[in-house]
């Protein structure tokens, strides 16, 4: 009998390979981890750790030698790197998804033509916008489709000439509307809302490189559907409801209000996670898929998407009877899915740098009531990396990371059962 575990081989070492590894370990398989910091939070929990940048062809070998499969945990991998290991190493969701989500440009119509509705967008600059000054004062070529300048062309402009583009761009969408640049952006990072002609000229500094201008969707409210597939079964998870504070996640809402009756998806949600797996299915996109959505009214638009678990997917782990990591490795191991149910209503809470010293009183707290016998610790001596229940219900992941700072994701916390009432009623004032 061949005793040899299979090994998972994950492209970075961030909180998403961290708990990838947890639900590979559960599984029964090894994990070997790729980052290029030595205090990298999947280091915990891998069984082999490779120290290496991740365009370092001698550590991605090292990497997913003796690999039964490879993923990725950020969607930023260089997408060209990996083409050097394809050949030899089954990376099993393939680099398409990757490549299609690294540029908004590509990924916003790469979702239009597999079926899905986008906020109106168009590249810029784009040699359509160019000021010619031989010009009728008549825009050339069709702004509808704008031809994008090159990287090394848009980083060449002068500030007056981005100006123009972005004044020409607008003329095209009307505001309000947001300019993101299209590769390296995220967490609000490297996007400016325009609402009036003042906002021009700042906004105007982010086309330095290629950008994507969006129509701003006065949305009701975010969601997102997490979809696992291994070819010919395709699972999601139930979808959550997404609260940003400051372009970043905030808590995540699930059942999501307006998508689902009691714990059951109703009839809006089945549309809209039908739409993502068709969509899916119709990109040939095998793993997991995360696609964030603006829902307005009974309309729904892609915003993006990701090919790795997803932060608004943390609370799958106690709030469902399987988890997106775990429905993961099941695809990278080969075996079969487990169609996921939710367990009761559930709140995740991301905690951020300045939320860190919270959720350790809240870990203290629950540590004082526990009996004779346990050590109580002040919240300063709760280890960054704590994970387990902190009083009935309030699931606590910290991910061990050495160094905090606002906005930087330590830890999240899942509540479950609660519902978004109980958690404004009997937490929200802790994080404040
Ligand atoms: P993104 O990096 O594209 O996910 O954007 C970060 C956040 O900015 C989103 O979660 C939304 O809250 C907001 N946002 C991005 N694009 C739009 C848009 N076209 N209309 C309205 N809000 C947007």
């Amino acid at each position: 009998m061949n005793t040899k575990k299979k090994t998972i081989a994950i492209i970075g070492g961030g909180q998403l390979g961290l708990m990838i590894a947890q639900e590979a370990h559960n599984l029964g398989a090894a994990v070997a981890v790729l980052d290029p910091a030595s205090d990298a939070p999947a280091f915990s929990e891998a069984d082999r750790c490779v120290v290496g940048a991740y365009d370092d062809v001698d550590a991605l070998e090292k990497l997913c030698d003796g690999s039964c499969a490879v993923t990725y945990e950020f969607e930023n991998v260089p997408g060209a790197v990996l083409r050097h290991i394809e050949d030899k190493y089954n990376i099993k969701q393939g680099i398409a998804p990757l490549l299609d989500s690294q540029d908004r440009l590509r990924e916003k119509a790469n979702a239009r033509i597999h079926g899905l509705k986008t906020p109106d967008f168009i590249p810029v600059p784009a040699l359509d916008f160019m000021d010619r000054e031989d010009g009728d004062g008549q825009m050339p070529g069709n702004p509808q489709f704008p031809v994008p300048l090159s990287p090394q062309d848009a980083s060449s402009l002068s500030g007056k000439e981005r100006q123009h583009q972005l004044e020409q761009a607008v003329k095209v969408l009307g505001m309000p509307c947001v300019l993101k640049t299209r590769t390296l952006g995220y967490d609000g990072h490297g996007q400016y809302v325009i609402r009036e002609d003042s906002d021009l000229e700042p906004a105007s500094a982010l086309l330095k490189v290629p950008c994507i201008l969006e129509k701003f969707v006065d949305f009701d409210y975010e969601a997102s559907v997490v979809m696992v597939s291994d070819g010919k079964n395709t699972i999601h998870f139930p979808i959550g409801r997404n609260i940003h504070t400051g372009g970043i996640l905030d808590l995540s809402i699930v059942p999501a209000p307006g998508l689902a009756d009691g714990l059951k998806e109703n009839a809006s949600g089945a549309r809209i996670a039908g739409a993502c797996e068709d969509f899916m299915k119709s990109c040939g996109y095998r793993g997991i898929l995360a696609v964030e959505l603006f829902v307005k009214g009974d309309d729904f638009y892609f915003n993006e998407m990701a090919p790795r678990p997803h932060n608004s997917g943390h609370y799958t782990i106690e709030g469902c009877s399987t988890n997106q990591y775990r429905e993961l490795c099941r695809f990278l191991l080969g075996e079969p899915l487990e169609t996921p149910r939710l367990l009761a209503p559930t709140v995740m809470k991301n905690i951020l740098g300045q939320d860190l010293q919270a959720a350790k009183t809240i870990v203290a707290e629950s540590l004082a009531g526990a009996g004779p016998g346990v050590s109580v610790d002040a919240p300063e001596d709760i280890d960054n990396a704590f994970c387990g229940e902190a009083g009935k219900g309030v699931y606590v992941h910290l991910y061990g990371k050495t160094q905090s700072r606002p906005k930087r994701k330590m830890g999240h916390i899942t509540f479950t059962p609660m519902t978004l009432r109980e958690f404004d009623e009997e937490w929200a004032y802790r994080f404040m």
